[in-house]
Protein backbone atom coordinates (compact mmCIF):
# COMPACT_ATOMS: atom_id res chain seq x y z
CA UNK A 1 0.00 0.00 0.00
CA UNK A 2 1.31 3.19 -0.93
CA UNK A 3 0.98 7.00 0.79
CA UNK A 4 0.41 9.13 -0.83
CA UNK A 5 0.22 13.20 0.15
CA UNK A 6 -2.53 15.20 -2.52
CA UNK A 7 -2.87 19.04 -2.47
CA UNK A 8 -6.18 20.67 -4.01
CA UNK A 9 -5.48 24.38 -4.88
CA UNK A 10 -8.48 26.99 -4.70
CA UNK A 11 -9.77 26.88 -8.22
CA UNK A 12 -10.19 23.05 -7.32
CA UNK A 13 -12.11 22.98 -4.23
CA UNK A 14 -13.87 26.72 -5.88
CA UNK A 15 -17.52 25.26 -5.74
CA UNK A 16 -19.61 22.69 -3.70
CA UNK A 17 -19.23 21.11 -7.50
CA UNK A 18 -15.46 20.72 -7.23
CA UNK A 19 -15.56 19.57 -4.01
CA UNK A 20 -18.08 17.05 -4.87
CA UNK A 21 -15.70 16.20 -7.56
CA UNK A 22 -12.61 15.82 -5.42
CA UNK A 23 -14.61 13.45 -2.86
CA UNK A 24 -15.21 11.13 -6.17
CA UNK A 25 -11.40 11.19 -6.55
CA UNK A 26 -10.27 10.39 -3.32
CA UNK A 27 -12.86 7.44 -3.01
CA UNK A 28 -11.13 6.22 -6.16
CA UNK A 29 -7.63 6.36 -5.14
CA UNK A 30 -8.51 4.72 -2.19
CA UNK A 31 -10.37 2.03 -3.34
CA UNK A 32 -7.31 1.67 -5.65
CA UNK A 33 -5.68 0.97 -2.32
CA UNK A 34 -3.79 4.19 -1.38
CA UNK A 35 -3.35 5.96 1.90
CA UNK A 36 -4.72 9.43 1.59
CA UNK A 37 -3.74 12.27 2.96
CA UNK A 38 -5.11 15.46 1.85
CA UNK A 39 -4.02 19.13 2.30
CA UNK A 40 -6.84 21.55 0.91
CA UNK A 41 -6.56 25.51 -0.06
CA UNK A 42 -9.29 27.91 0.64
CA UNK A 43 -12.19 28.56 -2.21
CA UNK A 44 -10.34 30.59 -5.37
CA UNK A 45 -10.83 33.81 -4.40
CA UNK A 46 -11.50 33.47 -0.57
CA UNK A 47 -8.08 34.37 0.92
CA UNK A 48 -8.26 37.67 -1.61
CA UNK A 49 -11.97 38.37 -0.49
CA UNK A 50 -10.55 37.92 3.41
CA UNK A 51 -8.03 40.52 3.00
CA UNK A 52 -9.81 43.07 1.17
CA UNK A 53 -12.19 43.22 4.32
CA UNK A 54 -9.51 43.97 6.55
CA UNK A 55 -8.15 46.44 4.59
CA UNK A 56 -11.73 48.08 4.39
CA UNK A 57 -11.10 48.32 8.45
CA UNK A 58 -7.37 48.54 9.08
CA UNK A 59 -4.29 50.15 6.70
CA UNK A 60 -2.05 48.05 7.13
CA UNK A 61 -3.55 44.54 8.36
CA UNK A 62 -0.52 42.24 9.40
CA UNK A 63 0.63 39.79 12.19
CA UNK A 64 -1.22 37.77 14.42
CA UNK A 65 -4.63 38.99 13.92
CA UNK A 66 -4.81 39.04 9.86
CA UNK A 67 -3.40 34.95 10.31
CA UNK A 68 -7.05 34.84 12.78
CA UNK A 69 -8.31 36.08 9.53
CA UNK A 70 -6.96 34.25 6.73
CA UNK A 71 -7.08 30.61 8.21
CA UNK A 72 -10.30 30.38 7.97
CA UNK A 73 -10.79 30.15 4.63
CA UNK A 74 -9.15 26.57 4.70
CA UNK A 75 -11.32 25.63 7.52
CA UNK A 76 -13.91 25.89 5.38
CA UNK A 77 -12.94 23.53 2.51
CA UNK A 78 -11.61 20.59 5.03
CA UNK A 79 -15.16 20.72 6.62
CA UNK A 80 -16.98 20.87 3.48
CA UNK A 81 -14.85 17.77 2.08
CA UNK A 82 -15.15 15.61 4.73
CA UNK A 83 -18.94 15.92 4.71
CA UNK A 84 -19.23 15.40 1.08
CA UNK A 85 -17.17 11.89 1.84
CA UNK A 86 -18.99 11.31 5.22
CA UNK A 87 -22.22 11.80 2.63
CA UNK A 88 -21.05 8.70 0.41
CA UNK A 89 -20.47 6.40 3.20
CA UNK A 90 -16.06 7.19 3.97
CA UNK A 91 -14.54 7.61 6.86
CA UNK A 92 -12.74 10.75 6.78
CA UNK A 93 -11.41 13.42 9.44
CA UNK A 94 -10.54 16.66 9.19
CA UNK A 95 -7.96 19.36 10.99
CA UNK A 96 -6.69 22.34 11.34
CA UNK A 97 -2.88 23.57 11.00
CA UNK A 98 -3.12 24.09 15.18
CA UNK A 99 -4.73 20.50 15.32
CA UNK A 100 -2.45 18.40 13.32
CA UNK A 101 0.38 20.84 14.69
CA UNK A 102 2.41 21.55 12.52
CA UNK A 103 4.51 24.07 14.56
CA UNK A 104 5.99 26.67 12.71
CA UNK A 105 8.04 29.78 13.77
CA UNK A 106 6.68 33.11 14.80
CA UNK A 107 6.88 35.10 12.09
CA UNK A 108 3.08 35.81 11.19
CA UNK A 109 1.67 36.21 7.69
CA UNK A 110 4.76 34.41 6.71
CA UNK A 111 5.90 31.49 9.13
CA UNK A 112 8.17 28.77 8.42
CA UNK A 113 7.16 25.19 8.83
CA UNK A 114 9.48 23.97 11.89
CA UNK A 115 8.18 20.62 13.30
CA UNK A 116 5.00 18.15 12.03
CA UNK A 117 3.81 15.59 14.80
CA UNK A 118 2.91 12.84 12.74
CA UNK A 119 1.11 10.89 15.46
CA UNK A 120 -2.41 12.01 15.27
CA UNK A 121 -2.22 11.31 11.21
CA UNK A 122 -0.34 7.74 11.62
CA UNK A 123 -3.41 6.58 13.94
CA UNK A 124 -6.31 7.92 11.59
CA UNK A 125 -4.71 5.94 8.87
CA UNK A 126 -4.12 2.99 10.46
CA UNK A 127 -7.88 3.26 11.13
CA UNK A 128 -8.65 3.43 7.77
CA UNK A 129 -9.55 7.01 7.43
CA UNK A 130 -8.79 9.60 4.77
CA UNK A 131 -7.08 12.45 6.86
CA UNK A 132 -8.28 16.28 5.48
CA UNK A 133 -5.45 19.10 6.64
CA UNK A 134 -5.81 22.67 6.18
CA UNK A 135 -3.38 24.00 4.28
CA UNK A 136 -1.44 27.38 4.20
CA UNK A 137 -1.37 27.58 8.49
CA UNK A 138 0.35 26.33 11.51
CA UNK A 139 0.82 27.50 14.74
CA UNK A 140 3.62 28.54 17.03
CA UNK A 141 5.24 27.48 20.70
CA UNK A 142 2.46 29.63 22.73
CA UNK A 143 -0.19 28.14 20.32
CA UNK A 144 -1.24 31.04 18.01
CA UNK A 145 -2.34 30.44 14.84
CA UNK A 146 0.01 31.34 11.88
CA UNK A 147 0.32 31.58 7.69
CA UNK A 148 2.86 30.31 5.54
CA UNK A 149 2.56 32.99 2.96
CA UNK A 150 0.29 33.56 0.05
CA UNK A 151 0.38 29.95 -1.89
CA UNK A 152 1.23 28.17 1.31
CA UNK A 153 -0.98 25.08 0.75
CA UNK A 154 1.74 23.80 -1.32
CA UNK A 155 4.52 23.56 1.42
CA UNK A 156 2.06 22.16 4.19
CA UNK A 157 1.54 18.91 1.41
CA UNK A 158 5.44 19.05 0.60
CA UNK A 159 6.17 19.22 4.50
CA UNK A 160 3.35 16.70 5.50
CA UNK A 161 4.59 14.18 3.04
CA UNK A 162 8.34 14.61 4.06
CA UNK A 163 7.18 14.00 7.83
CA UNK A 164 5.43 11.05 6.93
CA UNK A 165 7.58 9.61 4.39
CA UNK A 166 4.91 9.39 1.70
CA UNK A 167 5.42 7.75 -1.71
CA UNK A 168 4.67 11.04 -3.70
CA UNK A 169 3.20 14.33 -2.71
CA UNK A 170 0.89 15.25 -5.77
CA UNK A 171 -0.21 19.01 -6.27
CA UNK A 172 -3.27 18.80 -7.80
CA UNK A 173 -3.90 22.46 -9.71
CA UNK A 174 -6.38 23.92 -13.01
CA UNK A 175 -3.30 23.30 -14.88
CA UNK A 176 -2.41 19.94 -16.12
CA UNK A 177 1.80 20.18 -15.58
CA UNK A 178 4.64 22.80 -15.17
CA UNK A 179 4.91 24.51 -18.51
CA UNK A 180 7.55 25.55 -20.14
CA UNK A 181 5.87 29.23 -19.41
CA UNK A 182 2.57 30.35 -18.15
CA UNK A 183 0.52 28.92 -20.25
CA UNK A 184 -2.05 31.86 -19.98
CA UNK A 185 0.44 34.20 -21.75
CA UNK A 186 1.94 31.94 -24.10
CA UNK A 187 -0.64 29.49 -25.95
CA UNK A 188 1.93 27.08 -27.40
CA UNK A 189 3.41 26.80 -24.34
CA UNK A 190 4.44 22.90 -23.39
CA UNK A 191 3.97 20.53 -20.81
CA UNK A 192 6.98 19.23 -19.19
CA UNK A 193 7.30 16.02 -18.06
CA UNK A 194 9.85 16.41 -16.00
CA UNK A 195 11.97 19.18 -14.55
CA UNK A 196 15.07 18.72 -12.03
CA UNK A 197 14.74 20.81 -8.24
CA UNK A 198 16.81 23.18 -9.39
CA UNK A 199 15.14 24.39 -12.45
CA UNK A 200 11.56 24.66 -10.61
CA UNK A 201 13.57 26.46 -7.43
CA UNK A 202 14.66 29.14 -10.39
CA UNK A 203 11.41 29.41 -11.99
CA UNK A 204 9.42 29.29 -8.64
CA UNK A 205 11.50 32.33 -7.20
CA UNK A 206 11.57 34.12 -10.77
CA UNK A 207 7.65 34.69 -10.76
CA UNK A 208 6.07 30.67 -11.74
CA UNK A 209 3.41 30.76 -9.59
CA UNK A 210 2.26 27.12 -10.21
CA UNK A 211 4.46 26.07 -6.72
CA UNK A 212 4.84 28.29 -3.68
CA UNK A 213 9.18 28.29 -3.44
CA UNK A 214 9.38 26.71 -0.52
CA UNK A 215 7.62 23.70 -1.27
CA UNK A 216 10.16 23.02 -3.87
CA UNK A 217 12.88 23.80 -1.21
CA UNK A 218 11.49 21.22 1.50
CA UNK A 219 10.98 18.38 -1.45
CA UNK A 220 14.49 19.26 -2.54
CA UNK A 221 15.63 19.04 0.76
CA UNK A 222 14.04 15.79 2.07
CA UNK A 223 13.94 14.51 -1.55
CA UNK A 224 10.28 13.94 -1.81
CA UNK A 225 8.35 13.51 -5.57
CA UNK A 226 6.86 15.98 -6.13
CA UNK A 227 4.26 15.89 -9.15
CA UNK A 228 2.19 18.29 -10.34
CA UNK A 229 -1.48 17.72 -12.16
CA UNK A 230 -4.88 18.45 -12.70
CA UNK A 231 -7.51 17.79 -10.92
CA UNK A 232 -10.10 18.69 -14.20
CA UNK A 233 -8.26 15.98 -16.47
CA UNK A 234 -6.65 12.86 -16.46
CA UNK A 235 -2.61 12.97 -16.81
CA UNK A 236 0.76 12.14 -15.25
CA UNK A 237 1.40 16.20 -15.05
CA UNK A 238 4.82 17.11 -14.32
CA UNK A 239 7.58 15.32 -11.78
CA UNK A 240 9.92 17.38 -9.99
CA UNK A 241 12.97 15.80 -8.75
CA UNK A 242 16.42 15.32 -9.20
CA UNK A 243 18.58 15.88 -11.84
CA UNK A 244 19.33 12.41 -13.49
CA UNK A 245 22.45 12.34 -15.04
CA UNK A 246 21.73 9.70 -18.12
CA UNK A 247 18.69 11.54 -19.36
CA UNK A 248 19.19 14.36 -21.66
CA UNK A 249 19.26 17.75 -20.26
CA UNK A 250 17.15 20.55 -22.63
CA UNK A 251 19.24 23.60 -23.27
CA UNK A 252 15.92 26.25 -21.66
CA UNK A 253 13.71 24.44 -19.60
CA UNK A 254 11.18 27.24 -19.16
CA UNK A 255 10.36 31.17 -18.93
CA UNK A 256 9.23 33.08 -15.94
CA UNK A 257 7.93 36.54 -15.56
CA UNK A 258 7.51 38.52 -12.36
CA UNK A 259 5.67 42.13 -12.83
CA UNK A 260 5.91 42.72 -9.13
CA UNK A 261 8.64 44.45 -9.31
CA UNK A 262 10.14 47.93 -9.11
CA UNK A 263 13.82 49.70 -9.56
CA UNK A 264 15.29 52.68 -7.42
CA UNK A 265 18.41 54.27 -8.48
CA UNK A 266 20.83 56.88 -6.56
CA UNK A 267 22.53 58.52 -9.02
CA UNK A 268 25.71 60.61 -8.35
CA UNK A 269 27.18 59.08 -5.39
CA UNK A 270 30.57 59.43 -3.93
CA UNK A 271 32.38 56.25 -5.26
CA UNK A 272 34.21 55.18 -1.97
CA UNK A 273 34.37 51.69 0.54
CA UNK A 274 31.50 50.81 1.82
CA UNK A 275 29.02 52.82 -0.16
CA UNK A 276 26.58 49.56 -0.76
CA UNK A 277 26.45 48.91 2.26
CA UNK A 278 25.53 52.48 3.45
CA UNK A 279 22.97 52.29 0.66
CA UNK A 280 21.53 48.89 1.25
CA UNK A 281 22.01 48.52 5.03
CA UNK A 282 18.86 50.79 6.06
CA UNK A 283 17.11 48.81 3.17
CA UNK A 284 17.61 45.64 4.74
CA UNK A 285 17.13 46.91 8.41
CA UNK A 286 13.52 47.98 7.26
CA UNK A 287 12.98 44.14 6.19
CA UNK A 288 13.12 45.24 2.61
CA UNK A 289 14.34 42.61 0.62
CA UNK A 290 16.49 43.74 -2.60
CA UNK A 291 16.81 41.25 -6.15
CA UNK A 292 19.01 42.65 -8.51
CA UNK A 293 21.91 45.17 -7.79
CA UNK A 294 24.07 46.99 -10.07
CA UNK A 295 26.97 49.54 -9.18
CA UNK A 296 28.25 51.32 -12.37
CA UNK A 297 32.19 51.97 -12.92
CA UNK A 298 33.09 55.14 -11.09
CA UNK A 299 34.22 58.05 -13.19
CA UNK A 300 35.40 61.48 -11.50
CA UNK A 301 35.01 60.13 -7.81
CA UNK A 302 31.62 59.19 -8.29
CA UNK A 303 29.04 56.69 -9.17
CA UNK A 304 25.59 55.22 -9.88
CA UNK A 305 23.67 52.38 -7.84
CA UNK A 306 20.64 50.81 -9.14
CA UNK A 307 18.68 48.02 -7.26
CA UNK A 308 15.30 46.38 -7.50
CA UNK A 309 12.45 45.86 -4.98
CA UNK A 310 9.19 44.28 -4.55
CA UNK A 311 6.42 47.32 -6.13
CA UNK A 312 4.38 46.78 -2.67
CA UNK A 313 8.12 47.82 -0.74
CA UNK A 314 8.50 50.75 -3.54
CA UNK A 315 7.14 54.14 -1.86
CA UNK A 316 8.91 52.94 1.96
CA UNK A 317 12.60 52.28 0.47
CA UNK A 318 12.63 55.17 -1.88
CA UNK A 319 11.86 57.48 1.21
CA UNK A 320 14.50 55.17 2.69
CA UNK A 321 17.32 55.77 -0.29
CA UNK A 322 16.24 59.53 -0.18
CA UNK A 323 17.53 60.00 2.90
CA UNK A 324 20.53 57.69 2.54
CA UNK A 325 21.48 60.11 -0.52
CA UNK A 326 21.06 63.40 1.34
CA UNK A 327 23.47 62.46 4.24
CA UNK A 328 25.72 61.24 1.39
CA UNK A 329 25.18 64.37 -1.41
CA UNK A 330 24.49 62.62 -3.40
CA UNK A 331 23.40 63.83 -6.73
CA UNK A 332 19.48 62.17 -7.40
CA UNK A 333 16.93 59.63 -6.50
CA UNK A 334 15.24 58.11 -9.75
CA UNK A 335 12.76 55.17 -9.80
CA UNK A 336 10.80 53.32 -11.83
CA UNK A 337 7.18 51.40 -10.74
CA UNK A 338 6.73 50.03 -13.55
CA UNK A 339 9.56 47.28 -14.82
CA UNK A 340 9.38 43.41 -14.93
CA UNK A 341 11.53 40.70 -15.45
CA UNK A 342 11.87 38.06 -17.62
CA UNK A 343 14.30 34.85 -16.96
CA UNK A 344 15.41 31.76 -18.93
CA UNK A 345 16.06 28.53 -17.25
CA UNK A 346 17.82 25.36 -17.73
CA UNK A 347 20.39 23.11 -16.51
CA UNK A 348 21.50 22.90 -19.81
CA UNK A 349 22.93 26.08 -19.63
CA UNK A 350 25.89 24.85 -17.98
CA UNK A 351 27.73 23.32 -20.77
CA UNK A 352 26.63 25.74 -23.44
CA UNK A 353 27.87 29.00 -24.66
CA UNK A 354 25.37 31.57 -26.43
CA UNK A 355 22.21 31.42 -24.78
CA UNK A 356 22.64 35.05 -23.38
CA UNK A 357 23.37 35.97 -26.87
CA UNK A 358 20.32 34.49 -28.18
CA UNK A 359 18.23 36.14 -25.39
CA UNK A 360 19.61 39.55 -26.46
CA UNK A 361 19.21 38.94 -30.03
CA UNK A 362 15.53 37.93 -29.60
CA UNK A 363 14.82 41.13 -27.76
CA UNK A 364 16.72 43.39 -29.31
CA UNK A 365 14.47 42.36 -32.65
CA UNK A 366 11.42 43.75 -30.68
CA UNK A 367 12.82 46.66 -30.02
CA UNK A 368 12.83 46.06 -26.48
CA UNK A 369 14.94 47.93 -24.15
CA UNK A 370 17.08 45.90 -21.21
CA UNK A 371 17.94 47.89 -18.08
CA UNK A 372 19.47 44.80 -16.07
CA UNK A 373 20.89 41.85 -16.24
CA UNK A 374 21.68 39.39 -13.98
CA UNK A 375 23.03 36.08 -14.50
CA UNK A 376 23.64 32.83 -12.62
CA UNK A 377 25.16 28.94 -13.55
CA UNK A 378 21.25 28.10 -14.74
CA UNK A 379 19.46 31.56 -15.63
CA UNK A 380 19.70 34.52 -17.29
CA UNK A 381 17.42 37.45 -16.28
CA UNK A 382 16.67 40.73 -17.59
CA UNK A 383 14.64 43.80 -16.53
CA UNK A 384 12.23 45.84 -18.88
CA UNK A 385 9.60 47.95 -19.86
CA UNK A 386 6.62 46.34 -17.97
CA UNK A 387 4.45 46.94 -21.29
CA UNK A 388 6.71 44.85 -23.42
CA UNK A 389 6.65 41.80 -20.98
CA UNK A 390 4.18 39.86 -22.93
CA UNK A 391 6.07 40.51 -25.90
CA UNK A 392 9.30 39.53 -24.49
CA UNK A 393 8.11 36.14 -23.29
CA UNK A 394 6.60 35.33 -26.35
CA UNK A 395 9.32 36.25 -28.76
CA UNK A 396 11.99 34.30 -26.36
CA UNK A 397 9.65 31.50 -26.06
CA UNK A 398 10.05 31.38 -30.05
CA UNK A 399 13.92 32.07 -30.21
CA UNK A 400 14.69 28.87 -27.82
CA UNK A 401 12.30 26.78 -29.55
CA UNK A 402 10.08 25.92 -26.52
CA UNK A 403 7.18 24.85 -28.32
CA UNK A 404 9.00 22.08 -29.72
CA UNK A 405 9.60 19.05 -28.13
P1 LIG B 1 -3.73 26.78 -7.11
O1 LIG B 1 -4.86 27.66 -6.70
O2 LIG B 1 -4.18 25.42 -7.53
O3 LIG B 1 -2.63 26.73 -6.09
P2 LIG B 1 -2.17 28.68 -8.68
O4 LIG B 1 -2.99 29.75 -9.33
O5 LIG B 1 -1.43 29.02 -7.43
O6 LIG B 1 -3.12 27.41 -8.43
O7 LIG B 1 -1.11 28.08 -9.71
C1 LIG B 1 -1.52 27.63 -10.98
C2 LIG B 1 -1.31 28.71 -12.03
O8 LIG B 1 0.08 28.96 -12.19
C3 LIG B 1 -1.76 28.35 -13.43
O9 LIG B 1 -3.12 28.60 -13.63
C4 LIG B 1 -0.84 29.19 -14.33
O10 LIG B 1 -1.51 30.33 -14.84
C5 LIG B 1 0.28 29.66 -13.40
N1 LIG B 1 1.61 29.40 -13.93
C6 LIG B 1 2.63 30.30 -13.98
N2 LIG B 1 3.71 29.78 -14.54
C7 LIG B 1 3.42 28.50 -14.88
C8 LIG B 1 4.15 27.44 -15.50
N3 LIG B 1 5.41 27.58 -15.89
N4 LIG B 1 3.51 26.26 -15.69
C9 LIG B 1 2.25 26.08 -15.29
N5 LIG B 1 1.49 27.06 -14.69
C10 LIG B 1 2.06 28.26 -14.50
N1 LIG C 1 -5.36 30.24 0.36
C1 LIG C 1 -4.00 30.69 0.39
C2 LIG C 1 -3.74 31.66 -0.75
O1 LIG C 1 -4.64 32.00 -1.49
C3 LIG C 1 -3.02 29.55 0.35
C4 LIG C 1 -3.04 28.69 -0.89
O2 LIG C 1 -4.03 28.69 -1.64
O3 LIG C 1 -2.06 27.97 -1.13
O4 LIG C 1 -2.63 32.14 -0.88
MG1 LIG D 1 -1.01 28.06 -5.62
Amino acid sequence: MSLIVQKYGGTSVGTVERIQEVAKKLIKFQKEGHELVVVLSAMSGETNRLLALANELNDNPHGRELDVLLSTGEQVTIALLCLALEQQGIHAISYTGSQVKILTDNTHNKARIMEIDDEKIRKELDAGHIVIVAGFQGCDQEGNITTLGRGGSDTTAVALAAALKADECQIYTDVDGVYTTDPRVVSEARRLDHITFEEMLEMASLGAKVLQIRSVEFASKYNVPLRVLSSFTEGGGTLISVEDPKMEQALISGIAFNRDEAKLTVLGVPDHPGIAYQILGPIAKNNIEVDMIIQNTGHDGLTDFTFTIHRNDYKNARTILQSTADSLGAREVIGDEHIAKISVVGVGMRSHAGIASTMFESLAKESINISMISTSEIKISVVIDEKYLELGVRSLHKAFHLEQN
